[in-house]
């Protein structure tokens, strides 16, 4: 470029000096001199008007040719025009690209501005949601998804939420849906077919549910059959005596295992809608703490309880009883005889709150998260020796699940543990609400 205006310099000098020999030569110096710039001018004008036209116009790529500076200015377009030519090819590639990919995947997702107005599908989403281009672009998708549970998820714009609900193409297929927020004001709405796998998940519930209670018959016959040899005079005494004591042992742990199991089957299974009853937990709490008193027996616990007389909660006393049960079942188990076991059910800001404290073994902290698996055990032997089945914490969790409320674990090994329920505001029943629920055994 700088060598063109070196050039164009020396051109317009040379003009000039020519105009001036001519014009000297025959005497009209100024006229020579205009008539050059002149036709300079008319030249610069000329290259002027074949650029415009081909920057407006002119369907070719390659821009007109010239001399001089001219020249310069239109091979730098053409450079120019290139390389937003190459820009273009790889962008479009890249769009094509994208297209496929998204094409391919087996999920469906949805772009979607602020309020769900849609503004992108793949192909999976539109059958899924049996959405039409252009119709439905710019529609909320809330509109267009007839349901209200699904209306309720998207209004919790809970990012960590995932939503299962049938999908509107065939309700026959499960869909889990998880909305996730992007860019300025954009989500993101994956939604992937679960069917097989709610399918699977039910397979292994229901053979749970059926084989638990398949085993309850055999075993009561069996336990019966044990109690009646137990107390039978002639083997109240000689080699028999020890076996049969064992095997009554063994049997009442197994009938406790299926009873759990089918508890917690029925939990999961969630046939029968929970009850929402009002319970009086203080009542509830007052039995347990006596039945916790019988059961530690000798080891002298001493169990201590505090509850807010009004505090009650809608809810299953059933459910409840069991959930609250099996954590000071495992606090008399898990403590020391002569500890301390603290039964607390107050109320804050956040909600009610039930909490079982005890001064006993303690759990390491990496159990922790794992303690509600079902047949988790941090101590397998201590847990057998206690009778434990492995399956009260995941019993607890199901049941304050179906309560909306939560099990919150701290603990020190050699300290103590305390174990809490959280139960969110709205499940708290106003003074007077009518007739509380007690569970009767
Ligand atoms: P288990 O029938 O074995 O008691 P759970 O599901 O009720 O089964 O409890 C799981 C494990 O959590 C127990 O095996 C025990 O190791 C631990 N655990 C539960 N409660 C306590 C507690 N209060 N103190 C110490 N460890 C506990």
């Amino acid at each position: 470029m700088i060598n063109s205006w070196f050039e164009e310099f020396w051109r317009i000098l040379g003009l000039l000096a020519i105009a001036i020999f001519v014009g000297s030569l025959v005497g009209y110096v100024a006229v020579s001199l205009v008539l050059v710039l002149g036709g300079y001018l008319g030249w610069y004008l000329y290259n002027l008007y074949r650029l415009e036209w081909w920057l407006r116009k002119s369907r070719s790529y390659v821009p007109p040719s010239s001399m001089g500076m001219w020249d310069a200015i239109f091979t730098e377009l053409y450079r120019v025009q290139k390389r937003h030519q190459k820009r273009q090819r790889r962008i479009v590639q890249l769009l094509s690209r994208f297209r496929d990919v998204t094409a391919a995947m087996p999920d469906g997702v949805i772009v979607m501005r602020g309020h769900g107005e849609i503004e992108w599908w793949n192909e999976r989403a539109g059958q899924m949601f049996e959405l039409k281009y252009p119709a439905d672009v710019g529609q909320r998708l809330t509109n267009l998804v007839r349901n209200p549970g699904f209306h309720e998820y998207f209004q919790r714009n809970d990012t960590n939420e995932i939503y299962n609900f049938p999908s509107p193409e065939n309700a026959n297929i499960i869909l889990a849906v998880r909305v996730t927020p992007y860019g300025q004001d954009q989500f993101l709405l994956m939604a992937r077919d679960v069917t097989l796998l709610q399918r699977v998940e039910q397979i292994r519930r229901d053979f749970v549910a059926n084989i638990s209670h398949e085993l309850r018959t055999p075993l009561t016959v069996m336990s019966g059959y044990l109690e009646i040899l137990g107390n039978d005079t002639q083997f109240q005494s000689g080699p028999l005596k020890r076996p049969i004591e064992l095997m009554q042992q063994q049997s009442k742990r197994m009938y406790r295992l299926v009873e759990d199991l089918m508890l917690l089957s029925r939990l999961e299974n969630q046939q029968k809608p929970m009850k929402h009853e009002l319970v009086a937990v203080p009542q509830v709490l007052a039995t347990l703490c006596e039945e916790a008193r019988i059961l530690s027996g000798e080891r002298q616990h001493n169990v201590t309880l505090q509850a807010e007389p009004e505090l009650f909660i809608y809810g299953d006393a059933k459910e409840l009883d069991s959930a609250f049960s099996n954590l000071v079942i495992n606090a008399i188990n898990y403590t020391p005889a002569g500890g301390t076991i603290a039964l607390r059910w107050y109320r804050d800001e956040q909600g009610a709150h039930f909490a079982v404290k005890d001064n006993g073994i303690g759990i390491p902290p990496h159990h922790l998260s794992r303690l509600t698996e079902r047949f988790y055990r941090v101590d397998v032997a201590r847990s057998r020796e206690t009778g434990g089945s492995g399956l009260g914490l995941a019993i607890v969790k199901h049941s304050l699940s179906r309560h909306e409320a939560q099990l919150r674990i701290e603990s020190e090994v050699g300290r103590g543990s305390t174990f809490y329920c959280d139960f969110p505001l709205d499940a708290i029943a106003a003074k007077g609400s009518g007739r509380a629920a007690v569970q009767s055994k």
